[in-house]
């Protein structure tokens, strides 16, 4: 096939690229006026066709100015090169708004033969939507990546974060570890202590933990301390504890207790204990109170013995009251003395004064034994000295001093601890003992004597049995034999009811008829009236030999004591279910502050003399017989109005 015959023409050529879908355009000379523009060229410019044909490019598109497209133009059409770019953007009015657009384009000098520029080329495609689109790309290329970057940042920061998390959980697991040792810890802890420890929920006083101590403190075993509440395992001290626990709960304020008496059950036996003890609360970061705490010792053996100590205390001042003992403490440096008020009493001062005083009361024929029991003490640490004083009252004491002697570490005595005695009856009556073993000496000569006497005689007229001699000196002998064996019987008397050997044999039989044929040596004599009053028929239950002798006694001292007393009254009253006899006589009368000793052992008013021939010991084991009869005997006497001894028994068993 052979090409057509008629070729295009340059007008169809034209209208063939006016058609195209990119821009293309014809420029020419200095200021690139367009020749010729096709219509996507025309789209671009979005402006019409007749108002740019013919134009320069300046004033066609006027808002170009400013903009570097005018020059590259003109640089094209001078130097005849190729100008193109891609994705350029260019400021055009379109829909009477300035708009920017992306273009591809290529101004293209078209040259003569001559190398001479003919015209300028343009092509030109809106890329806009492309560029754009790869700009949005891009973008989010860009954002992308910058993700990416925060995303590997974070999660370094991830890594980091984790491996401080792995680091921090090891820290836990240690802290864990460790917590969970320190609780064992505190729980062997709480197991091992002394003291007794019991640690109690505060919802339901549950037992949480017991140590051993606290169930050795409360006597149970563990298995019934556990699963159940404070009270439950320890009813016993529910009463007065479970209100001061329950207190301890809701103030958070802590018990504490000394030295509490109680008791428990232990081991199923009641047992008083005594216990220090506190309820301590146990409380959350939040200040609640989850539990309690009792902590417990037991004191029990500690307060007995301080108890003792306190009882014994008491009881050696109870004894140092009721001996009525003095004590002393003498400071031996300062020359002071501190006394009780005993010790001033013995003295007859009724409060405290300077130890002078004391010393110069010391009886003067005394002062040296004094000072050498001092010297004596201070050698061996031991005072021990008896002595007289002179009481305020004027009277000779008799006083015993017992002390300990204390020194200072170079041996210098500086402190005498002591007690004082007022001594002064005792000495008495070791004076009236003293007295009683001459005047009972005396006695037993005088009869022996005359016993002697008649013995001699008789052997001298033993061979003439007929003298008239004879009745007499036997008569006498067995008198003076009487009286030996009289004084011998008072004086065995004596030593067995010291011995208390003096026992009773009771039985029940009428005072009057004992009273009728007692005395009967008396009444023989004739010198005196026995005269029996009183209660005729009151019987008693007694030992009537003893009581017999008793009556002979009180009779003989009156015979003896009120010998111008003719008439002796024996009288016998009911008082209390008990038998009152009373000798009474119309004597002398005895002194009555002479009266509270004469019922003691030796005891005579008036010591000069022998006269009256006794021994000081008749009222002394009357009033023992009395005694052990469990009855009374006294005096009620006035000096000059005579005296009525008296006793009393009881009448029935
Ligand atoms: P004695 O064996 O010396 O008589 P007593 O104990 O019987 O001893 O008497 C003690 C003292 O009581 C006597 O020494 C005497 O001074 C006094 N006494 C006893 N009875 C009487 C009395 N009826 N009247 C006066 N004095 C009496």
């Amino acid at each position: 096939m052979s090409e057509p015959a008629n070729p295009l023409s340059n007008q169809q050529l034209l209208n063939v690229l006016a058609t195209y879908q990119y821009g293309i355009a014809i420029h020419y000379g200095d200021d690139s006026i367009i020749q010729w523009a096709n219509d996507a060229m025309i789209a671009i410019w979005g402006k019409d066709k007749e108002t740019v044909i013919g134009k320069s490019l300046e004033d066609a598109l006027p808002e170009l100015k400013g903009q570097p497209f005018i020059d590259m133009f003109r640089k094209v059409w001078r130097e005849g090169i190729t100008i193109s770019g891609t994705n350029t953007a260019a400021d055009l009015i379109v829909d009477g708004i300035l708009q920017t657009f992306y273009f591809d384009f290529e101004y293209k000098a078209i040259k003569t033969g001559e190398g001479k520029t003919l015209c300028i080329l343009h092509t030109a495609t809106d890329v806009t939507a492309r560029y754009l689109g790869q700009q949005r790309e891009q973008d989010m290329a860009e954002e992308l990546t910058a993700l990416n970057e925060e995303l590997a940042a974070s999660n370094e920061e991830l890594r980091t974060t984790n491996e401080e998390l792995v680091a921090s959980q090891e820290q836990y697991r240690v802290l864990y570890e460790e917590l969970a040792e320190s609780n064992a810890r505190f729980r062997s802890m709480v197991r091992q202590a002394p003291v007794s420890i019991c640690i109690i929920r505060a919802a339901d006083l549950m037992i949480q933990d017991v140590n051993d101590a606290y169930l050795e403190l409360v006597g149970r075993p563990r298995t019934e301390m556990e699963n159940r509440t404070i009270w439950q395992a320890v009813p016993e001290a529910a009463e007065v504890y479970a209100p001061v626990m329950q207190q301890v709960i809701n103030s958070g304020i802590k018990f504490e207790a000394k030295e509490h008496e109680l008791v428990l059950i232990r081991n199923g036996n009641p047992e008083t204990v005594f216990v220090d003890f506190a309820y301590e609360p146990m409380r959350s970061s939040d200040g609640e109170t989850y539990a309690i705490m009792v902590l417990g010792i037991e004191v029990t053996e500690k307060v007995i013995a301080r108890k003792s100590i306190e009882d014994a205390e008491q009881r050696s001042r109870l004894a140092i009251e009721a001996g009525e003992i003095g004590t002393y403490d003498l400071d031996l440096k300062a020359g002071t003395m501190i006394t009780s008020d005993r010790f001033n009493q013995i003295f007859g001062y009724d409060e405290d004064v300077p130890r002078q005083k004391f010393v110069e009361a010391v009886y003067p024929d005394d002062l040296a034994r004094r000072a050498l029991a001092q010297e004596e003490a201070y050698k061996n640490g031991k005072l021990f000295y008896e002595g007289r004083i002179i009481h305020t009252d004027g009277a000779i004491r008799w006083i015993r001093a017992q002390g300990n002697v204390f020194y200072d570490k170079d041996g210098t005595p500086v402190r005498v601890l002591g007690t004082l005695l007022d001594i002064t009856r005792v000495q008495q009556l070791n004076q009236q003992k003293d007295d009683f073993i001459s005047i009972a000496s005396h006695e037993l000569k005088t009869p022996i004597t005359s016993l002697k006497a008649s013995l001699q005689l008789l052997d001298r007229i033993k061979e003439n049995p007929s003298s008239a001699m004879l009745p007499k000196l036997i008569d006498q002998s067995n008198r003076s034999m009487q009286k030996i064996s009289a004084l011998v019987e008072d004086l065995l008397n004596v030593s067995r009811s010291n011995a208390s050997q003096l026992t009773l044999n009771k039985t029940t039989f009428n005072i009057s008829e004992m009273l009728n044929v007692c005395c009967n040596h008396v009444r023989v004599a004739g010198k005196y009236e026995l005269i029996i009053q009183g209660d005729v028929e009151l019987e008693v239950y007694a030992d009537e030999h003893a009581i017999d002798q008793v009556v002979v006694n009180l009779v003989n001292n009156a015979v003896k004591y009120a010998p111008e007393s003719l008439k002796i009254y024996l009288i016998v009253e009911a008082i209390d279910g008990y038998a009152k006899v009373s000798v009474k006589d119309n004597g002398p009368g005895i002194d009555p502050a002479k009266q509270v000793n004469l019922f003691e052992r030796y005891y005579q008013v008036a010591t000069s003399g022998f006269q009256n021939s006794g021994l000081g010991l008749g009222l002394y084991i009357s009033a023992e017989i009395i005694k052990r009869h469990g009855g009374q005997i006294g005096v009620d006497s006035e000096l000059g109005k005579g005296s009525t001894f008296w006793f009393t028994i009881p009448l029935s068993e």
